[in-house]
């Protein structure tokens, strides 16, 4: 029997060559991929995350769920399912920026972040994001003052983590909706600070 040449292989012919094993073994439910694909598509996305951090932002009560219990404040959206059951908000303070790492791959807060960025998943930020956090960022355009500690999460098996960050000056005039429009996918994550234009 001829073995199958892994190194001609591309990514997608692997994961087609992996489809076909698991429907022949009648282990992917109907509809499933079809499902999957849709909410990649049209309902993960970081705008739902702005949604949750600008009403933060502007709602005491809404903000005091948020850290307490993450996972119900985003329910409130309907910001729930895989890789979101057990969502934990970190709040930033003037003197403390929380960053997200997936230190083993690449775990993000799907309903509420979206998928991860392709810089997340590579092998050199989670490497160095923890051991110097500060210049990585640095790196990736936020430079923070000295007085301003950097603290690294590591995504564990079951927590998902998204950033709420403080809310920038120059802001105080605008609406929940004008503050959406301020929280990116990296925000989220925190390497970038969100910033009025
Ligand atoms: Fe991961």
């Amino acid at each position: 029997m001829k073995t199958h040449d892994h190194t001609t292989s591309t990514p997608g012919e692997r994961a087609q060559a992996l489809l076909q094993v698991l429907k022949q073994k009648e282990l992917i439910p109907d509809g499933y991929i079809e499902q999957m694909t849709q909410l990649m598509a049209h309902e993960w996305s970081p705008e739902n995350g702005a949604r949750v951090v600008a009403k933060a932002w502007v709602d005491p009560v809404f903000r005091e769920l948020l850290l307490r219990d993450g996972t119900a404040a985003c329910a409130q959206f309907g910001y729930t399912g895989p890789q979101g059951e057990y969502i934990v908000a970190l709040e930033d303070t003037p003197t403390l920026k929380n960053v997200i790492v997936c230190s083993l791959c690449s775990c993000t807060n799907w309903p509420v972040l979206g998928l991860p960025p392709e810089w997340y998943k590579g092998f050199e930020f989670r490497a160095r994001l923890v051991r110097e956090g500060r210049t990585v960022l640095r790196e990736l355009g936020t430079e923070l003052p000295h007085e301003v500690t950097v603290k690294v999460w590591d995504t564990s098996a079951e927590t998902r983590y998204l950033v709420l960050p403080v809310r920038p000056q120059g802001s105080e005039a605008m609406d929940e909706e004008a503050l959406q429009k301020l929280i990116t996918k990296d925000v989220l994550i925190g390497v970038a600070l969100p910033h009025v234009a």
